[in-house]
């Protein structure tokens, strides 16, 4: 098992749930590192007691030193900080639970550092799937999903024999908020309607992309670099329970999915303990409480953001990236009320079809092309 971990993102929601594990499992921290909440650091730092922290944001990291001038502890600021958290000699894994792209640099530089990862922080796969699945290989380093889906795959392909055997993969999906509404009913949903998840409870970023399924989107692209699958071999299957979190088909039809109550702590755990598994902190699963399971076909017209992402990762090079960025501009525009929630889709389907050709790519390329996502979103909403 990897006792000593990094954990990037740690004041989020997987951060948070992520140390709980740690709790249990009695492993030792090695870094902390977050945004800008100082506080909620602060007193993870002097409950865990890492080596190093970070902070994203400069004069938050500047305030967090000054509170933290009593212990041991180092203190950090900006991505070098980051990567320094996510590089640290003694760490046996890193969990990158940052969110939204930002997450890729930190990804890269502790790959290169030969940790291990596990893996939350889906846009580091879309954005630059290429660069970190090469960079993972060259090092040896395992990248291990925390992703429900993806870890419900990993699970799943436990056993497998050979790559050529698997069909396909099914990603299951909650269908969020929206499901079973058309557009015409969309147009005005509010920020709080689209924040009203039924079975998951994670930050807000993803739980718009939740509600304009354009996580789906993230995951299929997420899917298809993990696990090394042609988009076409990936389904999407909505299962409104959350139950079966995914599923893989094998040449002889055999289907093997991974099933439990949807709690985020159980793929957390299995990234972290890999091969093993061990007591966790989350509840059985009782099959006769949940006592139906039902699975339907996606809206692909309602929720266009799932068509963009395929369409993405089938041009490839950037165009993934494109998707990415111009989403992550859209989901933050909706959550500060500039734009309605089904200029998300807009946003994400029109920066497809405008965005400049790109074959192979470097960082600064998706650097590159993350800013011009998010200029041609501005552009386009007047924002
Ligand atoms: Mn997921």
């Amino acid at each position: 098992m990897n006792t000593n971990i990094s954990i990037l993102g740690s004041t989020g929601s997987i951060g948070k749930q992520a140390l709980e594990v740690v709790d249990k499992l009695g492993l030792n921290v090695t870094a902390l590192t977050a945004n800008s909440s100082v506080e909620l650091l602060e007193k993870q730092a002097r409950k865990y007691n890492p080596q190093l922290v970070a902070l994203h944001d400069e004069n938050s990291a500047k305030d967090l030193k000054i509170r933290l001038a009593d212990t041991n502890i180092k203190v950090f600021s900006g991505m070098d900080g980051i990567c320094k958290c996510a590089s640290l000699d003694n760490t046996d894994m890193v969990l990158n639970s940052v969110v939204g792209m930002i997450g890729l640099k930190p990804t890269l530089c502790a790959i290169e550092s030969k940790k291990d990862i596990a893996l939350a922080n889906k846009e580091t796969l879309v954005a630059g799937g290429k660069l970190v699945m090469n960079a993972a290989k060259k090092a040896g380093v395992n990248i291990l999903p925390v992703d429900s889906e993806h870890s419900a795959i990993f699970q799943s392909l436990q056993g497998c024999a050979k790559h050529e055997q698997i069909k396909k993969l099914i990603l299951t999906a909650s269908g969020g908020p929206f499901f079973g509404k058309t557009k015409e009913m969309l147009k005005n949903v509010t920020v709080a309607d689209a924040l009203n998840h039924p079975n998951w409870s994670m930050g807000a970023k993803i739980t718009i992309d939740s509600a304009s399924m354009m996580n789906k989107g993230l995951e299929l692209i997420e899917a298809s670099w993990l696990f090394d699958m042609k988009p076409d071999d990936i389904d999407i299957l909505v299962h409104r329970q959350s139950i079966v979190h995914s599923l893989v088909e094998y040449a002889d039809n055999s289907v093997i999915a991974q099933l439990g109550v949807p709690d985020m702590r159980i793929p957390i755990q299995y990234a972290i303990t890999y091969p093993d598994r061990f007591e966790s902190p989350v509840k059985e699963l009782s099959l006769s409480e949940v006592a139906t399971l039902t699975f339907e076909k996606p809206d692909y017209d309602t929720f266009e953001c799932i068509n963009a992402c395929k369409k993405a990762i089938d041009l490839g090079g950037l165009y993934p990236a494109c998707v990415n960025a111009a989403n992550e501009r859209a989901n933050r525009l909706f959550r500060d009320g500039k734009i309605k929630f089904l200029d998300i889709g807009k946003a994400v389907s029109e920066a497809l079809e405008s965005a400049p050709v790109y074959g192979d790519y470097t960082l600064d390329d998706v650097d590159e092309m993350n800013k011009w996502a998010e200029e041609f979103v501005n552009k386009r909403f007047g924002c």
